[in-house]
């Protein structure tokens, strides 16, 4: 079906050059050195749009708004021969204006990298997907029954001590295994929980879930800490932080063996609320971590108020930052600000041994990623720490 290209760029030796590689690999391709010629004609949804961004008359920003107005269903593909950065900011727009932007190319355009770029977008438009029906979408009725018949449950994945390469805290990720759709990930059931108010129930339960399983750990003398995910609805709650101050009293439990994750973007939503509940379990014991940080509006005066034990860097920065130097830069800029903050630093999404050692060289204390391991049952995880551990004395 993809078998249509306009190539949009003032310069009219770059519209020609890339036409002719187009039309080489078959497909028909328009050139456009005109952009206001180019904004007359309808799209449609299986042509791919090369638009550069620095033209005269109209400039590419501008170029992207009309199209989000006439609701293009087109593929983009965005072209600069400026910094790399004005592209990924453009890329992020395309994105807050629902647009598809396949990628970015800098300028002069590497033919290899876009032959298989549109080879890559021309396989994912054959139909091979389930058509979307077939996806699954809970409503707050099977949500709720979920809670009621304890299909919920929690996966844990490592963090490891940087410096002493020791794994002695997990995060609990929490899944449901619906009976006759599977294993359901938190992205398809949180944002709803959260809207139809039944958050501060399944948080209740991940912590009932968390602190359970972790007795276990700690009768047996095993040193783990656990960090769960809090939802800023619960933070609002004025019951919540009663409720778990209270939980851990009552069963004896340190308090400095639970962290609690919020991010960063939920945080700022609720500033006042926050920042009474999570002063309260900090000064309760509870370490208190700023998840997927980076990627939200925090101010420094915010960090400063808010008594954070911990910065979890986010891990789109993490992952990237062996091919994005802005990435390694924002990377290495949370190493040394949670240092300064007198923070512990956690990187998440850690997928490589070059990831490990870029931020072993950093100062980073903890690293979380498939690079150790994935989120796994807790049956799985004391075998997965015994076998860490011992590979670490004997090797
Ligand atoms: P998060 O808190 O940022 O958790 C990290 C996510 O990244 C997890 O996805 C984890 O499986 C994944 N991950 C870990 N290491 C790597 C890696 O090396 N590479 C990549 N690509 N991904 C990695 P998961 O389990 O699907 O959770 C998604 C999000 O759902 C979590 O993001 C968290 O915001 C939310 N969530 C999970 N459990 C809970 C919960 O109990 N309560 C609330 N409110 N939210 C939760
Ligand atoms: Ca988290
Ligand atoms: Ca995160």
């Amino acid at each position: 079906m993809l078998k249509h290209i306009s190539i949009v760029d003032d310069d009219f030796q770059v519209t020609q050059f890339l036409s002719v590689f187009a039309k080489k690999w078959g497909y028909a391709a328009k050139q456009y050195t005109d952009v206001l010629n180019f904004l007359d004609v309808e799209h449609h949804p299986h042509e791919v749009i090369m638009l550069d961004l620095n033209m005269p008359n109209v400039d590419g920003v501008e170029v992207i708004r009309q199209l989000a107005q006439k609701k293009c269903r087109s593929a983009l593909i965005l072209m600069t021969g400026h910094d790399e950065r004005i592209l990924k900011s453009a890329q992020i727009l395309c994105k807050e204006y629902n647009l598809q932007c396949l990628d970015i190319l800098t300028k002069p355009i590497n033919v290899s990298k876009l032959k298989k770029l549109l080879a890559r977008f021309k396989q994912s438009r054959e139909p091979q997907e389930p058509p979307r029906s077939a996806i699954w979408i809970p409503s707050k009725h099977d949500l709720t029954q979920a809670l009621d018949n304890n299909e919920l449950l929690l996966h844990f994945q490592p963090q490891v001590n940087i410096n002493t390469g020791l794994v002695n805290r997990v995060e609990a990720l929490v899944r449901w295994y619906h009976p006759q759709h599977g294993l359901i990930y938190p992205d398809r059931f949180i944002p709803l929980a959260e809207q139809e108010g039944l958050i501060d129930q399944l948080t209740q339960r991940v912590i009932e879930m968390a602190v359970w399983e972790g007795q276990a750990w700690w009768e047996n003398n095993k040193e783990i800490n656990i960090s769960i995910n809090i939802s800023a609805h619960n933070i609002c709650n004025y019951d919540f932080a009663e409720y778990l101050i209270r939980l851990f009293h009552d069963n004896k439990l340190p308090a400095s063996q639970l962290s609690l994750e919020i991010t960063e973007s939920q945080l700022m939503m609720q500033w006042g609320a926050s920042l009474d509940a999570l002063t309260r379990l900090r000064m309760n014991g509870f370490s208190l971590s700023i998840d997927d940080f980076g990627t939200g509006y925090s101010s420094f005066s915010h960090l400063h108020k808010i008594p954070f034990s911990e910065i979890k860097i986010d891990k789109s920065f993490v992952m990237s930052m062996t091919q994005d130097a802005t990435a390694l830069a924002i990377v290495e800029s949370c190493v040394l600000l949670s240092h300064k903050l007198g923070m512990t630093c956690v990187a998440e999404g850690v997928e490589s041994q070059q990831h490990f050692a870029i931020l072993e060289s950093m100062g980073c204390n903890m690293a979380q990623g498939y690079y150790f391991a994935r989120p796994m049952p807790a049956t799985e995880l004391l075998a997965w720490l015994s076998h860490w551990h011992g590979q670490r004395c004997h090797g």
